[in-house]
């Protein structure tokens, strides 16, 4: 518990930062999820964060993240992934994970089942010239919503990026309002925008982020992946 106190003056920094970008983007009142990107951290600093009062927690790597979830099973926490999903991990990801940030092709809307509630699907976007890279192409955004649409287990909730390193972040995130808009088109409902980390939560929230993923700024420097 050394660290507690700066784990939460930079809580309380990010927290401020959040209301401060909520009012330049004339936004105040509206309601955002900061979820606290814990990657490669222990067990035990998500349960200061959950004494801080946090509850929505991120997380990319499957192993990782289920040892966590088992581990702090007896605190009320809301589990988001972040990261890439595998496939043939995806249904065990949903056993933990309430909320994907990462559905990024048609097979896995398919692959996705029964979870009890339904799964909240956010589709990530690929923003990057890379096809190689996280991500539906935007012209397959479409037809990747609709398979989230259409499977009875999910609901769909809106579009995730990740703002591209070589282009400016508040370009990119106006981009990704745009491909909201056109999923609101498919359904009104799924108006959220999962957009917006450590380096570039203001941009996001001036274009209309609703879920911030920050990490570093909140817990840390990152250790190093075990
Ligand atoms: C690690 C990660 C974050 C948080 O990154 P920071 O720069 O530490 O805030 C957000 N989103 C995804 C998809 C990540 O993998």
């Amino acid at each position: 518990m050394t660290n507690e106190p700066d784990l939460a003056h930079r809580l309380t920094a990010v927290r401020e930062g959040v209301s401060d970008a909520l009012a330049a983007a004339d936004r105040i009142g509206e309601p955002i999820v900061t979820v606290v990107v814990t990657k490669f951290h222990p067990a035990g600093l998500v349960r200061e964060l959950h004494s801080l009062g946090v509850r929505d927690f991120g997380e990319s790597r499957h192993q990782d993240a289920r040892e966590k979830a088992v581990e702090l099973a007896d605190l009320d926490l809301t589990w988001h992934f972040v990261g890439q999903l595998q496939g043939k991990k995806a249904r065990q990801v949903q056993r933990y994970a309430r909320v994907l940030h990462s559905v990024d092709r048609v097979s896995l809307a398919e692959t996705l089942g029964d979870a009890d509630p339904r799964t909240d699907v956010f589709v990530q976007v690929n923003l990057t010239e890379d096809p190689t890279r996280g991500g539906a192409v935007p012209a397959d955004l479409e037809a990747v919503a609709e398979r989230v649409l259409a499977n009875p287990a999910l609901v769909l909730r809106g579009v995730m990026a990740v703002a591209p390193v070589e282009s400016e972040p508040r370009r990119a995130f106006a981009h990704l309002r745009e491909l909201s808009d056109r999923v609101r088109l498919l359904d009104p409902t799924a108006d959220r925008i999962s957009a917006g980390m450590t380096n570039d939560f203001r941009d996001a929230i001036l274009e209309g982020a609703t879920h911030l993923r920050i990490g570093s700024a909140i817990t840390g420097k990152r250790p190093e992946r075990r």
